[in-house]
């Protein structure tokens, strides 16, 4: 298969992805779950006038003279209103969050006042309308403030609760099965053997999937045989996932078998190869309904591939209205050579200067083997296809990675 354009595999991985069925949860378990449904407001906020502050509600025309007395004839509680009306002359004692009696148009604070007894002095005019929140002022019954396909946030949350809900609609988490290949690989804290190499690709992959919101599910490490490769990719569509993640194994090496296996499974293979650096040999295809990202197993190739790509998946089928990165504008930090047929995302780093200009510093070395750079940076620079050389200062773009 020719190499793909980045956004014709972007769009390959996306085709078809739906938002996942919806289900209820409480307001504590939807903390970052994705609105299956507009949420109408089912209460208005405040549901009437209540006071912004402490001290008086009066008649404004009663107090606009400094030193005009009124007589109190109550008090209004956050949850226990007055009963009776405002006549002339009168004030009630109010506080925050205490309905507004009839007849009252201002509140003058406790602070503008001198209270003996029943007598109150007031030592600050009254504006009708001051210190007031009126009827609806944050919300009205009816009022869709949260979207079908956002990502809820703690203030969310707490907008919900006082929109009178309980629960919410979100879609379910999609399952993302992780199956590592490698016969080299084994785990952090052991001691390797002559040849071997620490398993990291896994810890990045899960930490990014559950981020995305997804749920993960641990494969293990297949040892580079058929068998065992085919093993870990039955083991993933028993577990129901509806997204499988390979990683390595995909090149074309004697000991590649990822995608031998996927085919004798039967997977209808969308592409092979991307024209982009690093990531080349990731390959994506359906078994059945299990969308497959085979990661090429290179650390640095397999993470920037699931960013780009495993990301917007989950995002989609987490039914998010936002699955895409967002690309910003930066200015180069040194020259960068031309292009090939290949785009480049190179691990750079990023300041902001202090006229606000963002400055990305692509690091020196971009071999797709080196961790330590990847995690010291903060941003990948693209490059598309061809770009031609580019000297420090000119324009580029830049995606943030995940803080
Ligand atoms: P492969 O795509 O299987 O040929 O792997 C390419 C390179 O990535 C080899 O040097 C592997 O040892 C390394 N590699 C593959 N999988 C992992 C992993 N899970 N963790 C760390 N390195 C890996
Ligand atoms: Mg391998």
């Amino acid at each position: 298969m020719a190499l793909m354009p980045v956004s014709d595999a972007l769009a390959a991985v996306l085709a078809g992805a739906e938002p996942l069925p919806e289900a209820m949860v409480s307001l504590n378990e939807a903390y970052h779950r994705v609105l299956a449904r507009d949420v109408p407001a089912l209460r208005t906020q405040p549901p009437e006038a209540m006071s912004a502050m402490d001290g008086y509600a009066v008649r404004a025309s009663d107090a606009t003279k400094l030193d005009s007395t009124l007589t109190l004839i109550g008090e209004v509680a956050a949850g226990r209103p007055f009963a009776g009306t405002l006549g002339p002359g009168e004030a009630v004692r109010i506080f925050t969050g205490g309905v507004i009696p009839n007849g009252a148009d201002a509140v003058v604070i406790q602070e503008d006042t001198v209270a003996d007894g029943k007598r109150i002095t007031i030592k600050e005019a009254a504006i009708a309308g001051r210190h007031i929140r009126p009827a609806g002022v944050d919300f009205s019954e009816g009022d869709v403030l949260l979207r079908k396909g956002t990502r809820l946030t703690e203030r969310d949350l707490a907008l919900a609760a006082a929109m009178n809900h309980p629960q919410l609609a979100v879609c379910r988490r999609p399952k993302v099965a992780i199956l590592a290949t490698g016969d080299e690989l084994v785990m952090p804290g052991t001691t390797p053997a002559h040849g071997q190499i620490v398993y990291s690709n896994g810890y990045a992959l899960h930490a990014l999937a559950r981020s995305e919101g997804a749920d993960t599910i641990d494969l293990g490490i297949a040892a580079d045989t058929l068998e065992a490769t085919t093993a870990g990719i039955r083991r993933a569509r028993e577990s129901g996932a509806e997204i499988l993640v390979t990683s390595g194994g995909a090149s074309v090496g004697d000991h590649d078998l990822v995608q031998q296996a996927l085919r004798d499974e039967g997977i209808a293979m969308a592409f092979w190869k991307i024209a982009m650096r690093p990531g080349k040999p990731m390959m994506h295809g359906r078994l059945g309904a299990m969308r497959v990202i085979g990661l090429p197993g290179n650390p640095v190739s397999s993470y920037v591939c699931a960013f780009l790509f495993l990301v917007p998946l989950i995002r989609a089928l987490s039914g998010r209205s936002m699955i895409h990165h967002r690309q910003e504008r930066a200015v180069l930090g040194r020259d960068v050579d031309a292009n090939d047929m290949r785009a480049d995302y190179l691990r750079a780093h990023l300041e902001t200067r202090d006229d606000g200009t963002l400055v990305a510093l692509p690091v020196k070395h971009q071999d797709s083997s080196l961790l330590a750079n990847l995690a010291a940076a903060q941003a990948l620079l693209v490059r598309a296809p061809f770009a031609p050389k580019a000297e420090a200062g000119s324009p580029c773009e830049v995606l943030r990675l995940p803080v």
